[in-house]
């Protein structure tokens, strides 16, 4: 049975790419083109990947902000073999299994005193996210507010790509064509800007959705320290669902498991998925207060029939059970800690040779590297200067990606200093290459 999956060549895989697949949020025009030489990765071990050619690099942006502990970790191919032995899918609908309820008491007993008790598995952040915005209108109409169905959200803000979660999406580029298919949402620029809202306005909204401490896709923007418990407190004074979209903070990224723990903040929805199953399968979750759960009880009606067929995937609970408890034994969070004030050392020493450096903005292990041109200004996007350095990178052993001029350093937790300076080294590189 080996060699079931054929090895093809490099060539005829990429040959065969450009003919059948569809890239994500991909110019196609570009990739398909017949210069254009694609990265095929082959394998991966720890932080690193290597390619069909046998190079290896840095996986500067975790395989999409996904990896927590490296690649090819043996504690999670083992847990994920283990159940391979004995079953690989059951339906969650129907049907219980006992991953499901160890990773949904562990992940609950992050937030004490059963505060946020109950979990809701699905696939991806998009979804996780999308859950929480039905069960939010659902909750509504069955606890005789009806008229709440719409939501607020941030300026510039992702939260995925499903209808409803791109309705909340705040970057035009990618949401513009839909905006009129999805929910109705009000975007504020930030906190004061959402209490200078009117009553009238927010007698409709349901709940606020954020990405907490950080915004990834809109250039890795930090909020000011404070604004979550802030943000806490005004929403619960108005009677509002505080949504909180931990899909990239989640998980160690920030220091802390999650984001909203770093100000003592419990949300009343809590979206989690990519670094859930330690960035090995596709899994999400939706965790939520006991007290919306109850009103989801009682008539048949009231049930939340929603769901996906690979929920609570029984490979993915163990991936993220065993995820879990590599957290305490690599000690990770303490480590994240050290790294990232290591990182932020790094970062300033390289803004101080570099002077096309506008801004560093860094949360934990998420770091953002704005390019400008020197006199401040930025580059014409037509320049594509982030892509360019991007791509010189690579050169020097480091892969990422950029957010227009914005690089962005986003590596698996597990990330070793030796390894921070490689990855810092090969950006300062590449920057010489393309700007000089
Ligand atoms: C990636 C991301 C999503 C979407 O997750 P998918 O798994 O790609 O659907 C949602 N919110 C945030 C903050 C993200 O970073």
């Amino acid at each position: 049975m080996l060699g079931f999956v054929q090895k093809i060549s490099q060539e005829k895989a990429i040959d065969l790419d450009k003919f059948h697949c569809w890239h994500p949020f991909t110019r196609q025009q570009e990739w398909t083109a017949a210069d254009h030489q694609p990265l095929m990765i082959e394998s991966g071990d720890g932080v690193w990947l290597k390619d069909m050619d046998g190079k290896r690099y840095i996986d500067g942006n975790a395989s999409i902000w996904t990896n927590i502990h490296g690649h090819n970790h043996p504690v999670l191919n083992k847990a994920i073999t283990e159940q391979l032995g004995r079953v690989a899918h059951s339906s969650f609908l129907g049907f219980g299994h006992p991953l499901a309820s160890s990773l949904a008491k562990r992940l609950t007993d992050f937030f004490p005193n059963s505060s946020l008790q109950r979990v809701f598995f699905s696939d991806d952040g998009s979804t996780a996210v999308e859950c929480a915005l039905k069960m939010a209108v659902q909750y509504r109409i069955q606890s005789g507010q009806p008229k709440r169905t719409e939501f607020i959200a941030f300026r510039n803000g992702y939260h995925g790509d499903t209808l409803g979660a791109a309705s909340l999406g705040g970057v035009e580029a990618f949401f513009a064509k839909f905006r009129k298919l999805g929910l109705t949402v009000h975007f504020v620029r930030d906190i004061e800007e959402l209490k200078a809202m009117s009553a009238e306005v927010i007698e409709r909204v349901t709940g606020v959705v954020i990405e907490p401490l950080v915004q990834g896709v809109n250039q890795i923007h930090v909020w000011p320290s404070g604004m979550l418990a802030e943000l806490r407190e005004w929403t619960s004074a108005e009677g509002l669902h505080l949504i909180l979209d931990e899909v990239m903070t989640g998980f160690g990224r920030t220091g802390e498991m999650f984001a909203c723990q770093k100000e003592g903040v419990v949300p009343d929805f809590l979206c989690l998925a990519k670094g859930l199953t330690g960035g090995y399968l596709p899994m999400a979750a939706t965790l939520v207060r006991e007290e919306i759960y109850d009103a989801f009880l009682g008539e048949a009606e009231k049930a939340f029939y929603y769901g996906h067929s690979y929920t609570a995937n029984p490979l993915g609970c163990a991936a993220a059970i065993a995820s879990l408890e590599i957290f305490e034994q690599e000690q990770t969070l303490v480590g994240v800690r050290e790294k990232a004030i290591f990182l932020e050392q790094q970062l300033n020493l390289l803004q101080s040779k570099c002077p096309y450096i506008f801004e560093v903005r860094r949360c934990g292990l998420v770091a953002g590297i704005e390019l400008r041109q020197m006199d401040g200004e930025p580059f014409a996007q037509s320049e594509a200067v982030g892509e360019k350095v991007c791509l010189a990178a690579r050169e020097y052993q480091l892969l990422t990606r950029s957010i227009l001029d914005t690089l962005v350093l986003l590596p698996p937790l597990s990330i070793t200093r030796d390894e921070i300076e490689v990855a810092v080294a090969a950006i300062e590189a590449a920057i010489a290459d393309v700007l000089g």
